[in-house]
């Protein structure tokens, strides 16, 4: 199957919002499809807004 191909969800430890890839974010003009470690550097949590949040509050989700 192509499971394993899926872009993974990433869950911001802040707020909790979870993006995913297959909706990407539109209030930053992410498109759908856009895998969270392609989001460029000035993308940050659309929920809690914490400057630089980024890779480093967000975890990966693994199912
Ligand atoms: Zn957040």
């Amino acid at each position: 199957m192509e499971e394993k191909k899926k872009p993974a969800r990433w869950v911001c430890l802040e707020c909790h919002y979870i993006y995913d890839p297959a909706k990407g974010d539109k209030t930053q003009n992410i498109p759908p499809g856009t895998p969270f470690e392609a989001l460029p550097d000035t993308w940050r949590c659309p929920e809690c807004k914490i400057l630089k949040v980024k890779k480093g509050v967000f975890k990966k989700l693994e199912d």
